[in-house]
């Protein structure tokens, strides 16, 4: 079953929240010469027009990267820089999806490896990177690919796990494909994204991870709004295995400020979480 276009979505809080801890991960390996490899287990098309029809329907950006000017955030620069450069001039038509963000962080001797499932995402995936060497477009099951490519040649770098949960066990999915996936390469950035769209299924999800054996797990999360069973996703979140050192005080600076810029009220809050200590 393959309903989710994220083409309904692009830009939305949740992505803001996602893309910003992307770009700290992806800065944070630039700082050595050595190679990475970045792996993007949900890949989708890599690029969304916010003028589509799809982008219209929802207007998900308008409560989301809309709310967001860069010249107010200096500290978020270089995720500003991914943003413009998928854009001829100043104004937002386009928001880049994790594949077109990470290739503004690969040096030549980086590499990219993008699973992807749907169809037709996978041809606009495609296209959109065009004939670029380091960037690896795969029509597979990202999970499976994931488990098959670790340990990676470089044995640096990070995975990026962003399913849209339309299946009840994918929560339970993840958790297992990470526990495997740590097995074969403990060292590796790990940042998994989730909707909070029923709190249970989060906290049994952190739950997973606690008991999984990993060390060194972060949870950086942002809800516009109290939590709800009957209002669709009003939170989501980012577990992080391997943060960079400096990603725990740029969150808890960042996280009040996105509350406040993109909160919908006074139950808006954020996380700032230690899961498991170093
Ligand atoms: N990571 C993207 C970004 O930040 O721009 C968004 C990804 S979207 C939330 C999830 C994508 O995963 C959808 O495009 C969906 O078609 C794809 N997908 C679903 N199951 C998959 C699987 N098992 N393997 C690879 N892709 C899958």
């Amino acid at each position: 079953m393959l309903s989710y276009r994220h083409s309904f979505h692009a830009g939305n809080f949740a992505d803001v929240l996602k893309h910003i801890v992307l770009v700290e991960m992806l800065e944070h390996l630039t700082k050595k010469d050595k190679a990475f490899d970045y792996i993007d287990t949900h890949a989708g098309a890599g690029l969304f027009s916010l003028n589509s029809t799809h982008a219209r329907k929802l207007q998900e950006h308008s409560k989301g990267i809309d709310k967001l000017y860069a010249t107010d955030w200096p500290e978020l620069a270089r995720y500003f820089e991914a943003i413009k450069a998928c854009n001829s001039g100043e104004k937002l038509d386009f928001y880049p999806g994790s594949p077109m963000i990470a290739r503004q962080f690969l040096r030549h001797q980086d590499r990219a490896w993008l699973y992807e499932l749907h169809p037709e995402d996978f041809d606009f995936l495609q296209n959109n990177i065009g004939r670029d060497r380091r960037l690896k477009a795969r029509h597979e099951d990202g999970m499976k690919g994931l488990l098959g490519l670790l340990p990676p040649a470089s044995r640096r770098g990070m995975v990026l796990i962003d399913p849209s949960y339309e299946i009840k066990s994918d929560y339970q999915h993840v958790s297992d494909t990470v526990a495997k996936a740590y097995k074969k390469a403990a060292t590796l950035g790990y940042a998994i994204w989730y909707p909070v769209v029923e709190r249970e299924r989060i906290k049994q999800l952190q739950r997973n991870f606690v008991k999984s054996g990993i060390k060194d797990i972060q949870c950086y999360e942002l809800g516009l709004d109290a939590d709800s069973n009957d209002m669709g996703m009003t939170a989501s979140g980012m577990i992080v295995i391997n943060p960079p050192w400096t990603l725990k005080e740029k969150m808890q600076k960042l996280l009040p400020k996105l509350v406040e810029t993109l909160g919908e009220g006074k139950d808006a809050f954020f996380k700032c979480d230690v899961l498991v200590a170093e």
